[in-house]
């Protein structure tokens, strides 16, 4: 068997005048508490507060991550028991599930996967011993021994971790019922909530018209003509806010925005809600809402995120079969500077609004992002995302940003995650590589090390809690 362990200096230069520089500055932020301001957590766990089944539900079937990886090498998302729409069979075995993903293990090697998860099995598991075929079943038993002690429980965990403060993501319509749940509970303050729209904004999702019927029924508004929908959808944001967010996110298929005169925004309105709208108006009706989510943040205070550029459900065949979130969503080419123009016009020079940009399209960062963030006082740049949330991707982030929107129009690290256990490795990975980027300066005396010791502080606790009002 062979040993697991996590080397000290792991994610620092090897060069070791760097390698020093980046020691002392993780020395001095490593223990700060975790602030998770954007994530997919589910908060009935915290709500709820019961142990985990098993280790496969906890840690295999909520990451996407994990089975994009296996998919891809020829196993089925039958084999690895995610459930299908048909309701027919899919394996029920989950030791049997660990196996494969033991015997498959290999394959995340130079992945971030592999990071979080060895993190995981040795510093939440305190295993010492590497993940394979052999030591699959004394893995998933030992896993499964801890998980249903009382120091596995979630709130426990999240006491452990050290989480000051954790979002979770909902829809406009969710009854916020886990979040209702806390309240009291002395969790409320740790435990929010964050207010998705793209449920009642996205005319092209099938289910758009019962959606604003819905979102009629529950704000007691008219939502079938343009004012009284976006009547109702100030009152969601209150009962959001109400539950905690001090945020909104919005994951459209581009950054499109626009701003219409009422009476044009009305007819299309109208027009996405009969469902006679055309592809083109859809997407118009999208950039329409960004503009009025902005004027909503103005009004609210609430920050708002814009995840754009993510081709969802890229795989037919897999989102017929699973579903939406199986790992089949691919980046696409990503504009900023046209496409926000329209937002930016009438809200960009606002300094009390906060709109965090993130982007799948590394070629953004520094032509448009930087720029644009650098230039606007509403604007700020989010961390690294999703396909890019890793060692390299954080590093292409801070080394293209930096020199034209500096350190302080970032916002510090998301975890974006579902799974919860990898949040403190996730953590730990964005300030290793910011340390790692800060000593870098710093031996080329680009900054001296007092500054950069401020700034791992910065970017590690103060600049997240700002952004998100937290
Ligand atoms: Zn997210």
């Amino acid at each position: 068997m062979t040993v697991l362990s996590l080397h000290p200096d792991r994610l620092f230069a090897a060069e070791p005048q760097q390698r020093d520089i980046a020691r002392r500055l993780y020395a001095e932020i490593k223990d700060l508490p975790i602030i998770s301001p954007h994530g997919h957590t589910d908060p009935r766990w915290f709500a709820d507060n019961q142990n985990w089944d098993n280790a496969t539900s906890l840690l295999l079937l909520p990451d996407h991550y994990v089975f994009r990886m296996l998919y891809s090498q020829g196993i089925s998302l039958e084999q690895l028991g995610i459930r299908r729409k048909d309701g027919s069979a899919v394996e029920t075995d989950y030791r049997k599930i660990f196996r494969i993903f033991a015997e498959h293990y290999y394959l995340f090697r130079g992945t971030p996967s592999r990071i979080w998860l060895d993190s995981v099995f040795h510093d939440v598991f305190g295993l010492n011993v590497a993940l394979s075929p052999q030591t699959a079943d004394l893995y998933y038993d030992h896993i499964n021994a801890a998980l249903a002690t009382a120091a596995y429980k979630p709130r426990a965990l999240l006491d452990r971790f050290n989480i000051e403060v954790i979002a979770t993501t909902e829809g406009a319509l969710n009854d916020l019922r886990h979040h209702a749940k806390l309240k009291g509970s002395g969790f409320e303050q740790r435990v929010i909530t964050t207010f998705r729209p793209d449920d009642v904004v996205d005319a092209d999702r099938a289910d758009f018209a019962a959606n604003i019927a819905k979102l009629g029924e529950l704000t007691g508004q008219d939502t079938q003509n343009w004012a009284g929908y976006l009547q109702a959808l100030r009152i969601r944001r209150a009962v959001f806010r109400d539950h905690g967010a001090t945020a909104t996110d919005h994951g459209h298929p581009t950054a499109k925005t626009a701003d219409l005169p009422f009476k044009e925004a009305e007819a299309l309105f109208a027009r996405c809600l009969s469902g006679t709208a055309s592809a083109e108006e859809t997407e118009l009706f999208r950039g329409q809402m960004l503009t009025e989510m902005a004027g909503m943040s103005l009004e609210d205070g609430m920050t708002m995120q814009i995840h754009p550029g993510a081709h969802r459900n890229h795989n037919q065949v897999i989102f017929e079969r699973f579903g939406a979130d199986k790992g089949a969503d691919i980046p696409s080419p990503t504009e900023f500077v046209s496409q926000l123009k329209p937002l930016l016009q009438k809200y960009g020079n606002e300094p009390s609004l906060k709109i965090i940009l993130f982007t799948l399209d590394e070629t953004t960062y520094a032509r448009e992002l930087a720029p644009l963030a650098g230039h606007y006082p509403a604007l700020k740049l989010g961390p690294a995302w999703w396909f890019h949330d890793s060692p390299e991707g954080m590093l292409r982030f801070r080394h293209q940003v930096t020199e034209t929107a500096g350190f302080y129009n970032t916002v510090g690290f998301n975890d974006d995650t579902r799974a919860f256990l990898s949040i403190p490795a996730r953590h730990d990975v964005a300030r290793r590589i910011d340390c790692r980027f800060l000593a870098q300066l710093v031996a080329e005396h680009r900054l001296n090390e007092d500054e950069a010791h401020q700034l791992a502080h910065d970017l590690t606790y103060k600049l997240a809690k700002q952004a998100y009002q937290l």
